[in-house]
């Protein structure tokens, strides 16, 4: 078993997560993990960061799938006895223009934006490493978003006793409500992307809490982030700041000093503690 130390980022063979492995490479004094979905994708995003100079190691990873998720989990386990980064970053967005029914939207934007990243953090959140770093990519839509939902959905999304069951059950309550067309008279925004996102900042305020009742000793730091608006496939051309701009504030909460105690269950953007 090596005693290396090891990031692994999900999504990164393009835009956001591809520019936080290439940042982890020139930082992080250990392996670095660039995880894709699509292996071909994958390795050709490695070899680009060789022709860089950097060297990233691949594993594939499918955050829809939960057999995909254990094998790297099984991988981490025997190679390096847990893991010291996790990055969040995998996600997905309809375009705004796009014609596929609400339903539909709701229910394919939740399953990899809330349950694929929750799924990950279930399988490797116990594999994380006393003083390690847990980094799940949301967005500022999450804070929006929320703004949008009714007082009482409001209300159990700030709370901090809202259990990790009670935030599955929310979620899929949405996706049950669009597909009853009633999301709007339950109290949820018009926004797919926005409430997968309501979900990870909160699945992340609830995991930070987790940790403290159970392994307070650890020091391990978990936080959502925005990253910002940025130009990659999901964002367009339009958007103000380039992906290696893009990965400063989820870098910076990877790679938190070790004798830190914050931020922890923080949304953070810009490198600044936002309020929920
Ligand atoms: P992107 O360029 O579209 O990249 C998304 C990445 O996620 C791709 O590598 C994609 O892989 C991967 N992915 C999607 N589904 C996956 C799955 N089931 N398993 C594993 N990987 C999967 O988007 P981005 O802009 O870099 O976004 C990265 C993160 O930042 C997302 O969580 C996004 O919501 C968030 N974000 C972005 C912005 C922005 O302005 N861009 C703003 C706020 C938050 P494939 O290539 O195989 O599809």
């Amino acid at each position: 078993m090596s005693n290396m130390p090891v990031a692994v980022v999900t999504g990164a063979n393009k835009g956001i997560g591809f520019a936080i492995v290439r940042a982890l490479c020139k930082q992080f004094q250990g392996d670095v993990y660039l995880t894709a979905r699509d292996p071909s994708r994958g390795q050709e995003a490695v070899a680009k960061l060789q022709r860089e100079g950097l060297c990233a190691l691949f594993h594939q990873l499918d955050i829809d799938d939960l057999q995909s998720i254990r094998v790297l989990r099984d991988f981490l386990k025997e190679k390096y006895g847990g893991l010291n980064v996790l990055v969040n970053n995998a996600g997905i967005a309809f375009k705004v223009h796009d014609t596929a029914p609400f339903a539909v939207q709701a229910e394919v934007t939740l399953k990899t934006n809330f349950f694929g990243t929750r799924n990950v953090c279930t399988e490797l959140l116990p594999l994380v490493k006393p003083y390690g770093k847990v980094v799940n990519v949301s967005s500022m839509v999450s804070s929006s978003a929320l703004g949008s939902c009714s007082q009482e959905l409001q209300q159990k999304f700030r709370s901090d006793t809202i259990t990790e069951d009670e935030l599955v059950e929310l979620m899929t309550k949405f996706v049950e409500d669009t597909k009853k067309s009633v999301h709007e008279k339950e109290g949820w925004p018009n926004t797919a992307y926005g409430v997968s996102k309501i979900g990870v900042t909160v699945l992340s305020r609830i995991q930070a809490r987790m940790l403290n009742e159970k392994r307070k000793g650890d020091h391990i730091l978990l936080n959502a982030c925005c990253p910002g608006w940025v130009r990659t496939d999901m964002a367009g051309p339009k958007a103000p700041k380039s992906p290696d701009e893009g990965a400063e504030t989820p870098v910076y909460l990877a790679l938190l000093p070790s004798d830190a105690d914050s931020p922890h269950g923080q949304f953070v953007s810009n490198k600044t503690v936002r309020t929920w």
